[in-house]
């Protein structure tokens, strides 16, 4: 499972998925450009991996292995998003290096913006709504395009021509009708026909359903994860598993990654990393599942080690059915730094249950903190590049999740970068009252946001309990934002605690006001960017930012403690009090988890229709006008940093080093030259 954006507290949520643009920094703390390229409705970020330099030189090895080994993956993906992805890729990549022509006219401009998406996306499709792109350009231009470049470049099937070559991929490309959708939902319809994806061929949704219905034993309490490494076709009449492993489908790719996983074991941390690592070679050799949940349970259990990676057909999101799974590796180290601030908090759990503001009959007497682990990536492959999660949760399976648990963890750097490259994006100049506020937001923001991730995650989910006989599924359809809101508020009101300042979580006691300021701004306010006009508010994180937000509002309006000032004709939110603030955010933590030990739906509903789902209108028009001259991308994604290893005359690697100054057309074509390992058609 992985951990959206969507998921993280109010303004993080709000500036990553809103941040963007080219503008210049007003306040810049260290030189590093977070900001690559913008194009379409995406804009291309960079990350950095501090700590990767303090690295032993065996763990660096092991990294550079594994990121080797993630690379070499990433044709895997294309293929899988749909059967005609690699041949275009290619096609486009020899006419945008290869093409004599003029390279500024519209026509080969807007190939180069589809090239680009297409890269981005690993295929013709848009990465998140899964539509298929519309070119900007023409098949006349595109054909004589294709008829000028060397045809030796060109991913000509055997004996195909160029004109043949057109034939095959024009209409995938330029008819709108021609595999529209990647993943298709729509109830009612053949969702496995009228997919594009290439995990099944030939066969119908309910020849695939009963081929797996067949194979399973519903007693079997450690099921494997059927039909998660393989295309399902119908050749010669017969339904048949294609298994993705050595010697099958994608094997070309495969024995790669596992040529890197073998020199990665050499350099393993220790000899539960060693065993993971062997398993997982095994189950590439073999394809077998069984294999596969041996890997997992070993993995799950390896919680020593500093290094650590996925590498595999992991999450199903891209399979209409939600079997088969799309390949992806991510590479990491702890980030030690950022785990201890976690641990510090979860080892003080006890005391701030004891000290929060409910009513002590729903306070916990024993309270055990989550400590969740902080994760540097060193790369990012398959389908998690470049657009990629903050989180991750892993694995899978339910039955290993229930006995053997899983591994949580949060991507720092990863959410550093999107908080960076938002630092100027334009946004804050627009919607903060004034410079104080702003300076504040700049000096404190991205720590006191993290921390407050930390508390909402480590403590507020995990503090109270519920009455004697309250129904914990009391709340119904109010129960996910209540909960939501109660985890926020724990984390609003314990972010302005002293207590913080004394564990050397937060520099000052002026810190805390910068995560209010955007708190408020963002509900009251600023996340109405993300809402059609017209509408109401829907998705629970967002109602419950709305409802704590307007809650402070109008309980402290008799003593004007936030306003909606005006400026030049524009609102913004004005907080005049911040002492205050925090005593409101305590009551309402109090009501709110009364709500829920008592199960008191009547309040619930209460507090979520009047505060939290309603829209006004006018200064949602207002947002939307001031957000849409920002030209900011709604979608992010990253270029991945290049490592290089140094060696010595014997060929031993004797270091690694890290460079951030690739481009991103750049580094796409050097992957495509580089880890070429699958070919074009592959059936
Ligand atoms: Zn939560």
């Amino acid at each position: 499972m992985r951990k959206q954006l969507l998921t993280l507290t109010a303004s993080l949520a709000l500036f990553t998925a809103c941040g963007g643009g080219q503008k210049e920094t007003p306040v810049q703390a260290d030189k590093f450009d977070y900001t690559v390229e913008q194009f379409a409705d995406l804009q291309i970020l960079r990350y950095r991996v501090p700590g990767f330099e303090e690295l032993t030189l065996q763990q660096k090895q092991l990294v550079y292995y594994l990121t080797e080994a993630a690379l070499q993956g990433r044709d895997i993906l294309f293929d899988q998003n749909g059967k005609y992805n690699l041949v275009i890729r290619r096609t486009l990549e020899a006419v945008y290096t290869g093409y004599q022509g003029d390279k500024t006219t519209p026509d080969f401009k807007a190939m180069e913006v589809y090239l680009k998406r297409v890269w981005f996306s690993n295929g013709i499709h848009h990465h998140y709504g899964s539509e298929k792109f519309v070119p900007g350009f023409t098949p006349e231009f595109f054909r004589q395009a294709i008829e000028s470049v060397d045809a030796s470049t060109l991913p000509l099937a055997e004996g195909q021509t160029v004109a043949q070559l057109c034939e095959e991929i024009f209409p995938v490309i330029f008819n709108p009708k021609v595999m529209p959708k990647r993943v298709n939902q729509a109830d009612g319809e053949d969702l496995v026909l009228t997919s594009a994806c290439n995990y099944y061929d030939g066969v119908t949704q309910k020849e695939a359903e009963d081929f797996y219905a067949a194979m399973k034993d519903p007693k079997d309490e450690t099921p494997i994860s059927y039909g998660l490494n393989s295309r399902l076709v119908k050749e010669n009449g017969k339904i048949q598993e294609k298994v993705w492993k050595v010697g099958g489908l994608y094997g070309q790719a495969l024995e790669k990654i596992v040529y890197w996983l073998e020199k990665a074991e050499t350099v393993a941390e220790n000899p539960e990393q060693k065993a993971v690592i062997a398993k997982l070679i095994a189950y590439y050799r073999t394809g077998d599942l069984k294999t596969f949940d041996e890997y997992a349970i070993l993995w799950v259990k390896d919680l020593n080690s500093r290094v650590d990676f996925v590498n595999g057909f992991t999450e199903n999101y891209g399979d209409p059915l939600g079997m088969k799974a799309s390949w992806e590796s991510l590479v990491n180290f702890k980030d030690l730094e950022a785990t201890r601030r976690t641990e510090i908090i979860s080892s003080n759990a006890q005391w701030f249950e004891d000290h929060s503001p409910v009513d002590k009959q729903f306070k916990k007497e024993q309270v055990k903190g989550v400590s969740a682990k902080v994760i540097t990536a060193a790369i990012l492959a398959g389908d998690l590049y470049p657009s990629t999660a903050i989180g991750i949760n892993l694995p899978n399976a339910n039955w290993i999740r229930a006995h053997y648990g899983s591994k949580s963890v949060t991507i720092g750097n990863i959410t550093d970068a999107y908080n960076k490259a938002a630092h100027g994006n334009g946004f804050n100049e627009e919607f903060v009252y004034s410079s104080e506020e702003l300076a504040r937001i700049d000096q404190y923001a991205d720590l006191t946001d993290e921390l407050h991730t930390d508390l909402h995650e480590c403590l507020g989910h995990g503090s109270g309990k519920m009455a004697p006989g309250a129904d914990p599924d009391g709340l119904k359809a109010y129960g996910s934002t209540i909960e939501e809101a109660r985890a926020d508020l724990f984390g609003l009101y314990y972010v302005a605690d002293p207590k913080l300042v004394e564990l050397g979580l937060l520099p000052d006691g002026e810190a805390y006001k910068a995560q209010y300021y955007t708190y408020l701004m963002n509900g009251l306010m600023t996340q109405l960017v993300r809402i059609e006009p017209g509408n109401q508010i829907e998705e629970a994180h967002m109602r419950n930012r709305s409802l704590i937000a307007h809650w402070v509002y109008e309980k402290g309006k008799a003593d004007n403690v936030v306003e909606l000032a005006k400026k030049n004709g524009k609102t913004y939110v004005k907080v005049n009090d911040y002492e205050r603030v925090r005593i409101l955010f305590g009551e309402l933590l109090a009501e709110i988890q009364r709500v829920k030990s008592t199960s008191d739906l009547e309040a619930a509903r209460r507090l979520v229709e009047d505060y939290g789902v309603k829209v006004d209108p006018v200064l949602h028009a207002e947002v939307l006008e001031r957000y849409k001259k920002l030209n900011l991308a709604p979608y992010k994604g990253f270029v991945n940093p290049r490592y290089e290893a140094v060696t010595d005359a014997q060929g031993n690697i004797t270091d690694v080093k890290v460079s951030y100054n690739e481009g991103y057309a750049e580094q796409m074509l050097r992957y495509s030259r580089d880890y070429a390992t699958l070919p074009s058609r592959n059936n």
